[in-house]
Formats: structure tokens, sequence, C-alpha cells
């Protein structure tokens, strides 16, 4: 069976002598690999084959029932980064995204019963990853292209909050998490164990503007177009770590599990976790 899709490179490995094997993200939000023949370029004219890490391609991909790995038959690019590679926290920051992107979406796996449609796992509420992720690389790219290299870590929150809004994951910020109060207009403080906001009366203690941080950056990530967020860069709140630890404890995974935290530590970027 053959299907033509959209993707993201994820991640990339060399396969026997001149192929690739790489995994990617679909527009319909499922990671498939695939083994790309003649995938690594070269040949007498030195062709490149326009396959590396972010890259956004269509491709023509095959698989048998029951198989896991895919062969990709023809692929063209649609999009690549020129700026990312060239400036090194800004590659971190992709891999992590790459990672991350690799971490949260559901394989993709062909099985006969599923007739034209193809995959199985194609749950509706995984397709905005795809979305979240052509978003992240595509502004990132953008804000280097302009110079803007000191907004990265408002990049990686803007990143982390649109994909755990995409994941329905994101804390309820519009009612206290205690009164139910609505918070529209009023100072709240995030507080990630309870999965919510609390308002100050709720809390017994006098909020300001720093404790409402986080509540405004809520409500922006959510209403606000991923474009228009990288526009408006912000500074995160000093010492904010809720937002990576909210992140890792929701979504199961480990920062020490995740080969690009350390290199984002290391570039600057990103908060560190409790
Ligand atoms: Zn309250």
């Amino acid at each position: 069976m053959n299907l033509k899709a959209a993707g993201i490179i994820l991640s990339k490995a060399v396969w026997r002598e001149r192929d690739l094997r790489a995994t990617l993200l679909l527009r319909r939000g499922q990671q498939v690999t695939a083994i790309f023949y003649g995938g690594q370029g070269g040949g007498p004219k030195s062709k490149a084959s326009g396959l590396d890490l972010g890259h956004s391609i269509d491709l023509e991909l095959s698989a048998k029932a029951g198989q896991e790995l895919w062969t990709a038959l023809e692929w063209k690019e649609r999009w690549a980064a020129q700026e990312i590679r060239h400036h090194w926290p800004s590659f971190c920051l992709m891999c992590f995204i790459l990672e991350i992107l690799a971490s949260v979406a559901p394989h993709g796996e062909w099985t006969e019963d599923e007739g034209e449609e193809g995959l199985t796992g194609a749950a509706s509420e995984f397709k905005d990853l795809f979305v979240v992720g052509s978003n992240a690389l595509y502004y990132l790219e953008q804000a280097l292209k302009r110079g803007m290299t000191d907004f990265l870590t408002w990049h990686w929150a803007v990143f982390l909050g649109k994909l755990l809004l995409a994941l329905g994951l994101a804390p309820r910020f519009t009612h206290c998490c205690f009164c139910q109060r609505p918070l529209a207009n009023l100072v709240a403080r995030w507080l990630p164990a309870e999965g919510g906001f609390s308002c100050a009366e709720c809390l017994g203690q006098t909020l300001d503007g720093q404790n409402d941080l986080w509540h405004r950056y809520w409500q922006q990530w959510a209403f606000a177009k991923y474009g228009d967020l990288c526009q408006k860069v912000a500074v995160l709140p000093p010492h904010g770590e809720e937002l990576s630890n909210y992140f890792f404890y929701q979504t199961d995974l480990r920062p020490e599990h995740c080969k690009s935290w350390p290199l984002l530590l290391a570039a600057g970027l990103g908060l560190h976790c409790r």
C-alpha cells in the first residue's frame, strides 16, 4: 500500500552504504520510520538528498501490512531552515523540539483492516502536533533571519505551551482551581501541582504582577497565533522552573532521559527542573 504524505524529519541515521533511515512526523500527527534509498546523497554529481533534521518534505511511502519500517519511494523538499544550523543555541533548541515531538507522537502502523486510510492510530487529537512542530521551526528560523537571538528561551516556552495545549494537557487558567472564580481580571499564581491557578484570596497572599506572569502567558499561548507570539517576545519569570517541571510531569517524560536537555541548558536555554 502506498501513502502520499508530508512530514518533518525528526531523526535520521545512516543505513547501509548509501541509504538513510529517517523518522518523520506526518501531517496527521503520527510518526513513521522509513528507508530512503540513496538518501545519503552523493553519487557522481555529489547531489544533496535534502534529508536533514527539521526539514519538511513531501513524500510517497510504501509499506506491507504488519511491517514497521516503510520505504520512501519519492521525496521532495517543502521547507528547510538555513540559519538554524549556523547558530549553536538555536540548533540545540531544534534538537529539543524534534526529540520532544518524537517522544509524544504516536507511531503509525499500517494494517490491512484500515483499507485506504492506511495508518492505524490516526487519532485526531494528535493532528495539531505537526502544526506546532512546523510553526516552532519556521518562526525560530524567521527570528534568526531578523537577528533576534536573545529570546530563544521565549521560543522554547511558546513551543512547550502550544504543545501542551495541542495535547490537551495545559493547566486550567480561566478559573481559580479552589473557588472556581473567573480569573480574567484577577491576579493569579500558577500552582503546577494543582493543575491550575489560584486567586490571591484562596492563597491568603497578596499577589503582584510578577506572580501573574504565567497566568498572562498561558492566556496568550491559548488565544494568540504562533507567529504573533514570536513577534512579541517576552521574558519568562525568573527561576521559573514551573514550566519545565509541569511539562515533564504531565507528559511522563524525564529530563534525564532527554538527550537534548543538557545541550539546551548548556546553550543557556530552557529553565532548570527541580
Ligand atoms: Zn480562589
